[in-house]
């Protein structure tokens, strides 16, 4: 999970990043609205956490102008301010969360987790589709022309994971968060395992689509 800090107060920015990776959050920290407004614009981020008091461009400014260029990705607003009026004016400009300078990081890394969680709720299809290959989420079934197996609920949420990204590389922290849970003790090879069987059940209905090891990076669902 990719998350973009626009904060120019080193120490907290800092303290924040820190947080955040110990979440096994990959983390950009930028340290004024123009730069933010710029790394905004990329769609490789999940969430976007924006101070409001920033030198070169306000955290107001960044956010309408990240609206207007139609950038979805969900925006948590921080601000030293703490009053009504800011708050209700950061909603309104389109961010999805607010919170009011002190706070505590445990309480961002919760309302980040909560903000993830409502954007994965999305994508929540029942028959997926990738090239020759269906994956019908409700029977846990997966079919290509005449043939079809069964996969269990793990493999069920890995595979809706990368059907959601097909051609994308997905990270194996990634897949723990996603699967398994923030919270999770779960290892790479809990992972690699599943991906075998994966690859197995595959090629045993004999598609073209196939799940790829990007070295040094994680995997890749292609066709
Ligand atoms: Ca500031």
């Amino acid at each position: 999970m990719n998350v973009l800090l626009i904060e120019d107060e080193i120490e907290l920015s800092d303290g924040i990043v820190h947080l955040l990776k110990k979440s096994k959050f990959n983390v950009d920290a930028v340290y004024d609205g123009e730069q933010g407004y710029l790394s905004g614009l990329s769609d490789r981020y999940d969430v976007i956490v924006l101070d409001i008091m920033l030198p070169k461009m306000n955290g107001f400014e960044v956010l309408k102008k990240l609206r207007e260029e139609k950038v979805t990705t969900p925006i948590i607003v921080l601000s030293a301010l703490g009053q009504t009026s800011d708050k209700v004016r950061g909603l309104d400009l389109g961010a999805d969360d607010y919170l009011a300078k002190p706070f505590q990081p445990e309480e961002l890394i919760a309302r980040i987790k909560a903000l993830l969680r409502r954007k994965t709720d999305v994508i929540n299809e029942d028959i997926l589709t990738i090239g020759d290959l269906t994956f019908n989420a409700s029977s846990y079934e997966l079919i290509c022309n005449n043939k079809s197996i069964k996969v269990s609920l793990k493999e069920s949420e890995i595979l809706k994971y990368f059907l959601a990204r097909p051609n994308f590389v997905v990270t194996k922290d990634e897949l723990i968060i996603k699967v398994w849970g923030y919270d999770s003790d779960a290892e790479y090879n809990n992972i690699e395992v599943y991906i075998s069987f994966l690859r197995k059940k595959l090629q045993f209905i004999g598609s073209t689509v196939s799940i790829s090891t990007v070295r040094g990076a994680g995997y890749r669902l292609e066709e």
